[in-house]
């Protein structure tokens, strides 16, 4: 997630030019090498204590209104983990069930809003599908990584109704939500990790 975000980094910058305050990628990629320095000095025994780490870093380093929706995304995915120190495909769908109902509950964005949740709502539908077929955790990982990826290009043609893209009103139409399209490349980066 770190490689992907600062490999992203200016095209999620020149997404939130058009229609944010050109942050987006400067913030992630900020947030999640603090993210590889915390983990380099600590070894979380769970990944549910990996993702709680990376919650409680995001929080305190990313700001705007993506740190804490981000935060809360990990903490609730985190949570959703327990203590247990192997995870299978259910478990991948239940934690991003978990991280969309955090994100939702705390930014009160619906899908259609043009935001993060366009891309996290189709990939955890996705992932809860694929694991109720019977996939592996490799399998509700790329079914998670190619729902969001979609989810986030179909952000273009809709009109923002939160966040500060929403002050733009009918002129957020037309450009690809920076929260969609970077919550796409870090499911497509743990979805590559995972292969
Ligand atoms: P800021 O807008 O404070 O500069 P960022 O640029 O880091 O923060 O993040 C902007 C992204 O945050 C948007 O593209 C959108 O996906 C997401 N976002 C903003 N408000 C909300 C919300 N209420 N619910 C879900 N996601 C949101
Ligand atoms: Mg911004
Ligand atoms: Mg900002």
């Amino acid at each position: 997630m770190a490689a992907t975000t600062a490999g992203h980094k200016a095209e999620l910058t020149r997404l939130d030019r058009e229609i944010g305050d050109g942050d987006h990628g400067e913030n992630l990629a900020r947030g999640f090498h603090a993210v590889l320095a915390k983990l380099a000095g600590t070894e979380p025994a769970t990944p549910g204590a990996v993702l709680q780490l990376v919650a409680t870093t995001l929080i305190s380093t990313v700001g705007g209104a993506s740190g804490p929706l981000l935060g809360t995304a990990f903490l609730r995915a985190g949570s959703s983990l327990g203590g247990a120190t192997e995870i299978d495909g259910p478990m991948v769908a239940t934690a991003l069930e978990a991280a969309r109902d955090g994100v939702v509950a705390r930014g009160k964005a619906e899908p259609g809003d043009k935001t993060m949740v366009d891309a996290l709502a189709p990939a955890a539908a996705a992932a809860r599908a694929a694991a109720d077929g019977g996939a592996d955790l490799v399998g509700v990982l790329a079914a998670a990584s190619e729902a969001a990826t979609a989810g986030a290009a179909a952000t273009s043609p809709l009109q923002a109704r939160k966040g500060r893209a929403s002050y733009l009103g009918e002129r957020s139409v037309g450009h690809v939500d920076p929260g969609a399209r970077s919550t796409a490349f870090l499911l497509e980066s743990l979805a590559r990790r995972a292969a």
